[in-house]
């Protein structure tokens, strides 16, 4: 090669990482995967009800709780159900729902959650939901990059025109440009048993329940709403919004048989004790 030549050739090579050379540093990577799967309880939320009959219960005031859950995972970080609308924290002491009456109060943002365990939402993989109440799917649409994980009968009774009366569709409607895995039963979702989700259907359509299999900590399940309070689980009272009683009551019983047969720790998602007694995030339990 001539001289000229060769410096034409090293020019073109140098060309683009001269171009290229005031870029941005690439985005830092989310924290390394755990060694062990390790649940996060978050506080997304608080639900102050006027009288719990609506929900089937004795009647009288209560607070409960929408709590929502990191599962970090060797081989990925899935986020169980999304709380209230994170837009509702710029209110202080929360706003009234127009249709329910409830007032819903958000104090620490799911966003800002994820922030403590140094994860943005597009470090999460999976974002599987219980089911698509407001206080489940409020903040759906943060994770436009992660894979959905719905119930089928879910997405097509939430999206059905017009929507039924207890659903936002404006609040999850990336569905309509994310991954999706839709469900017809069962799913383990990493392949190896730790993270399950089972079909508890019957306070919508498409409800299902989590199962955990944790090394220290053991199998847990998680609710949804399969329940709202320990005393409708023990009763076995079904709210009387719910789409199937008959359902429902089937749910309740097949998830006992799998926590007695687990030995399992149940977890009601909107009982306040019980986020409580889980490790104070950012803490957790693997
Ligand atoms: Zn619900």
């Amino acid at each position: 090669m001539s001289l000229e030549r060769w410096l034409i050739a090293l020019f073109l090579v140098l060309l683009p990482s001269c171009a290229t050379g005031a870029k941005a540093p690439p985005p830092q990577p989310g924290p390394e995967p755990p060694e062990d799967v390790r649940l996060y309880a978050l506080d997304c939320g608080r639900a102050e009800i006027a009288d719990m009959s609506a929900f089937g219960d004795e009647p009288r005031a209560r607070e409960l709780v929408a709590s929502c859950y990191v599962i970090r995972h060797p081989r990925g970080t899935l986020v169980w159900d999304t709380g209230i609308d994170d837009t509702i924290a710029q209110t202080k002491g929360g706003v009234v729902h127009e249709r329910t009456g409830i007032r819903f109060r958000v104090d620490t943002p799911l966003r800002e959650h994820l922030r403590a365990l140094n994860l943005s939402p597009a470090d999460v993989d999976y974002v599987a939901f219980s089911h698509l109440h407001v206080d489940h799917a409020g903040n759906a649409n943060l994770f436009p990059s992660s894979t959905w994980i719905l119930n089928r009968r879910e997405l097509e009774w939430a999206t059905a025109t017009p929507p039924p009366p207890t659903i936002e569709p404006e609040l999850f409607s990336a569905y309509r440009t994310a991954k999706l895995k839709l469900l017809d039963g069962e799913a383990d979702i990493f392949g190896d048993g730790a993270v399950r989700i089972v079909p508890t259907p019957g306070h919508t359509p498409g409800h299902q329940s989590l199962v955990l299999r944790l090394k220290r900590a053991g199998t847990l399940v998680i609710s949804g709403d399969v329940c709202h309070t320990h005393a409708n689980w023990q009763h076995r009272r079904v709210p009387p919004f719910n789409t199937d009683r008959e359902e429902s009551l089937r749910s309740m019983e097949r998830l006992d048989a799998l926590i007695g047969a687990a030995g399992a720790r149940f977890v009601v998602q909107h009982e306040p004790d019980d986020l409580a007694a889980l490790p104070r995030f950012p803490a957790f339990l693997d």
